[in-house]
């Protein structure tokens, strides 16, 4: 089949690579003029999610202070993301939040297994580093961590629990005072760099053939018609004037992997995700002291903010901010802004001070989309030949490849691999 794949990010990447070897011919149509310059560019680094790294669950905004929780509530945000807040803490159950994250582990185990082969097959360099160490603050928050170590333990996944103590001697550069709960250390789960990754395997599609990329082209319709389905272009800048006639791609099947981009395309055809957009901060900063530096990737557990090197470079990511999702599109403002970055910055000074400069740090901000039970959606929606694969909230890096291999299954009518419960709550009409 001929298919589209609408976005250049991490999700459509991936996409089109499991699409190709399928044995479709793939088109992505980037607006950037080069791949991973959305969420993409701006993740924290881990590649595959654990119970500790969703964004639901007992410790997800448990508090409601900004400073506790790492989620900066703008004032006067709107009824919908109160609904949307409202909902996802419903999962602060614990029994809610197993249920939950049994149905989306299948997904992590078919996305370790994908991108494993890929590896194998093209031996990528892309500034893997293994070993991650969460850390608790709390004791309030170690006990709310506790159904996370459940499923931990039920799942098998190797970790080891350590004392403060343990953790500083694991990883000279954490600081034990003021003293904390504690840290869950795993060291067979990995951080790397998810622009890289995205950028190597474009560049392998590119030398394979059969992926086509059509960057600085933004789509701005796509139309279903009977047995086929067509993106619209909208005009490059300066070609209105010469033209009114629009760009129109045909094809046998669209794929929406647009990140935040994708909501306004699928309202268009009337289909309205509930997914919310929140906007995240990075910090890139310089080594300031080699040996306060890490060795191992540090995260915040309960504020979710990542600290992974890279090189001679640490990598702070978090900071969310949650508003009405109308305003994401506007300036965040000074103050509101300048509070996200102080959260990462604090963090940093907290776990690991003297690690880095931040004076020095690049900064950057972005969107990515969370859906209110935490799930991505991935699957076919609304006509036979329109699929999505959006809203992988934090770990979209990580997920990437056993979503694309879900979409290029569903897409050629082969059978996925995954338990049918997981497929019912990755679909979009889960929320009807
Ligand atoms: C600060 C931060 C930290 C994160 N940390 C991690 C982490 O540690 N681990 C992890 O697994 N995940 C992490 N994530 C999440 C992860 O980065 C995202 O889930 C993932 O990158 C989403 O990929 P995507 O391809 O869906 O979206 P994007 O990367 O946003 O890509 C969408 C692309 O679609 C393009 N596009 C949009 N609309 C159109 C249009 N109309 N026409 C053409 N092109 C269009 C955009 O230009 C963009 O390039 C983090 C995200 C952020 C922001």
């Amino acid at each position: 089949m001929d298919v589209i794949v609408i976005g250049g990010g991490i999700a459509g990447v991936a996409t089109a690579y499991h699409l190709r070897a399928a044995g479709h011919r793939v088109c992505v149509v980037e607006r950037h003029a080069t791949v991973a310059q959305g969420a993409t560019y701006g993740h924290g680094g881990t590649v595959l999610p654990t119970p500790l790294d969703v964004w639901f669950g007992p410790t997800f905004m448990a508090s409601r202070q900004n400073a506790k929780n790492g989620v900066v509530n703008r004032i006067g945000f709107n009824g919908a993301a109160r609904q949307f807040v409202k909902q996802l803490g419903a999962l602060q159950e614990p029994d809610a939040f197993a249920r939950q994250f049994g149905r989306l582990r299948p997904l992590i185990e078919a996305s370790r297994d994908a991108l494993a082969d890929v590896e194998a097959r093209f031996g990528l360099e892309f500034e893997q580093v293994s070993g991650l160490l969460h850390l608790v603050r709390s004791e309030q928050e170690w006990e709310q961590t506790q159904p996370a170590l459940d499923l931990l333990r039920q799942y098998e996944v190797p970790h080891q629990v350590l004392t403060p103590d343990e953790c500083a001697a694991f990883e000279h550069s954490v600081r034990t005072e003021p003293e904390f709960a504690g840290g869950v250390l795993f060291d067979q789960e990995r951080t790397g760099n998810s622009p890289l990754f995205t950028k190597l395997i474009k560049q392998t599609l590119d030398t394979q053939g059969g992926v086509q990329f059509m960057l600085g082209s933004e789509v701005s319709a796509i139309r279903l018609e009977g047995q086929r389905a067509a993106v619209e272009l909208a005009p490059r800048p300066g070609s209105a004037a010469r033209s009114r006639e629009v760009d129109v791609i045909h094809a046998d099947a669209v794929v929406v992997a647009a990140g935040h981009g994708s909501l306004a395309l699928l309202e268009r055809l009337g289909l309205r995700l509930p997914l919310h957009p929140l906007r995240m901060h990075t910090l890139v900063a310089p080594i300031a002291h080699e040996e306060c530096a890490p060795h191992v990737a540090i995260v915040d557990a309960v504020k979710r903010i990542g600290i992974s090197r890279m090189n001679h470079r640490l990598r702070i990511a978090g900071g969310a901010v949650l508003q009405g999702a109308g305003q994401i599109d506007k300036p965040l403002g000074e103050a509101v802004t300048k509070e996200a970055f102080a959260l990462l910055g604090q963090a940093t000074h907290d776990w690991i001070p003297g690690a880095a400069r931040i004076s020095a740090a690049m900064p950057w901000e972005g969107v990515k989309l969370l859906s209110p039970d935490g799930l991505p959606v991935i699957g076919n929606a609304l006509h036979p030949r329109l699929f999505v694969n959006v809203g992988h909230g934090p770990a979209g890096w990580g997920l990437a490849y056993g979503a694309g291999k879900l979409v290029a299954d569903l897409l050629s009518g082969q059978s996925p691999n995954l338990p049918d419960d997981t497929l019912a709550a990755l679909r979009a009409d889960r929320f009807q």
